[in-house]
């Protein structure tokens, strides 16, 4: 198994390259990464149809098959925040490459966000990693690290 941090997916995106993305190219970056089955394509959230069409002055989408009104934050943890875009796909890098953990008042100083929202979206994304973990039962060959405690 490959740590994702070495993983050439991990390897391209930087602070530096999403700070020189246009915001056209920041929300086909999150679009890739919210529906990656169709390429990037908005999928509506309630019935899965992908015959969508965009609501250009809100920066939404509308099913046309069920009629619900969606976003690429609707149903995620980024959900109604007033992060723009570009800083949720920072937040996001951040958050994947601090192979220890972030603290809130480090997301606060990195994305300049205020300190109680870097609080409730770092618990709403750990809350999302168990809720979406995949919990099927390993087979093959399995490697496990133990960290024991040091001991005087
Ligand atoms: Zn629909």
């Amino acid at each position: 198994m490959v740590n994702y941090l070495l993983r050439s997916g991990a390897m391209k995106l930087s602070l530096r390259k999403i700070n020189d993305l246009t915001d056209a190219e920041v929300e086909d970056k999150l679009k890739l990464l919210r529906w990656p089955s169709t390429n990037g394509e908005p999928v509506c959230p309630d019935c899965a149809c992908d015959a969508v069409y965009v609501i250009a002055t809100r920066s939404q989408y509308r099913c046309m098959r069920c009629g619900h009104t969606f976003s690429i934050t609707s149903g995620t943890v980024f959900h109604s925040t007033k992060l723009s875009l570009r800083s949720i796909l920072q937040l996001g890098l951040l958050w994947a490459n601090a192979a220890k953990g972030k603290s809130a008042l480090e997301l606060r100083r990195d994305i300049g966000m205020n300190h109680k929202c870097s609080f409730v979206l770092l618990h709403k994304l750990r809350e999302a990693l168990l809720t979406t973990a995949d919990d099927t039962p390993m087979d093959g060959e399995v490697e496990t690290i133990f960290h024991t405690p040091l001991h005087n």
